[in-house]
């Protein structure tokens, strides 16, 4: 049996003064066959509406907007941090932004605190991509990596390109904050970093897939159960509306956008087709859920 729970919780709520708002953090997990899969809040990025929407014409805008009962001044997209146990190696899937991005996000610890899951206890990081919200989470105010015991892994081609001096002089003056950002923080782990080829087995039972687009070299990841596959797609469907809505809209959070749609389009269509389990970075209600059908285009629907 598939069983979710939802958690909510108060974290440092006894070390807030009395009048204070109780800070609460949404946890999700799934239990399945002996593998116990937790998403954790790492908060919520605040966003421009054109990040995601482009220049799209505004009544079309303003129709997506109010079908999923978003605001219409700025998006706040969730940040779903995966943690895989299967009572051997404790996996976490991106490490979050960390304090220096945005105040909004970087609450990683406080969820791990919660569900009781000290930083020595997690045995692999695994990155999707190197964007700020999933690796500036990776080193401590002295640069020393946050979780010490961890083997941490990527994606080659995201390395590469990360750690390419050029790509800070290609990247465009609205990302190279990005590229100096992943560049400092893959160096510190470059000498240990195990660099992850399209379709290579991480751990058994788990398996990259390059799902490039987002980023050059993004990676989605199967986690094979004995009742099916859970897919974490990290930024590959970045968002629960017009990525769903609008599959092959080239979206400009997408570094090449028309190679972002292809992977999406192709994503989706494969999500849809097997019912598979899916978790996204981006994605409400703790970011699982699965994929159906919906005309020419799909819906997330959250299990
Ligand atoms: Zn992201």
């Amino acid at each position: 049996m598939l069983t979710r729970r939802h958690i909510l919780i108060s974290a440092a709520a006894s070390l807030a003064a009395p009048l204070a708002p109780r800070r609460l953090w949404a946890g999700t997990s799934l239990e399945t066959g002996g593998l116990r899969i937790d998403t954790l809040s790492d908060g919520n990025l605040v966003m421009p509406i054109g990040f995601s929407f482009g220049d799209l014409p505004a009544d079309q805008i303003a129709a997506l907007l109010e079908r999923h009962k978003l605001p219409t001044d700025q998006l706040t997209p969730p940040c779903n941090v995966t943690l895989l146990r299967d009572g051997t190696n404790t996996v976490m899937f991106d490490v979050g932004s960390g304090p220096d991005f945005m105040p909004t996000a970087g609450k990683l610890a406080e969820a791990l605190d919660a569900l009781d899951v000290t930083p020595e206890d997690i045995t692999h990081v695994v990155f999707t991509h190197a964007h700020p919200d999933h690796i500036w989470g990776l080193l401590d105010e002295f640069d020393e990596p946050v979780f010490p015991n961890a083997e941490y892994m990527i994606g080659a081609a995201e390395f590469d390109f990360w750690t390419d001096p050029a790509t800070l002089e290609t990247i465009g003056a609205d990302r190279a904050t990005f590229a100096v950002g992943a560049a400092r923080r893959l160096e510190v782990i470059a000498d240990t970093v195990r660099k992850l080829a399209d379709g290579e087995e991480v751990l058994p039972g788990l398996t990259a897939r390059l799902t490039p687009g987002h980023t050059p070299g993004h990676m989605s990841y199967d986690i094979v159960g004995p009742e099916g596959t859970i897919t974490v797609i990290g930024d590959a469907i970045g968002n629960g509306h017009i990525a769903f809505d609008m599959p092959a809209w080239h979206s400009p959070s997408d570094q090449d956008p028309v190679l972002g749609a292809q992977t999406r389009v192709a994503l989706l269509a494969q999500l849809a087709d097997s019912g598979a389990t899916m978790i996204g970075f981006h994605l409400p209600g703790g970011g699982i859920g699965r994929v159906e059908r919906a005309g020419d285009a799909y819906t997330f629907v959250e299990i």
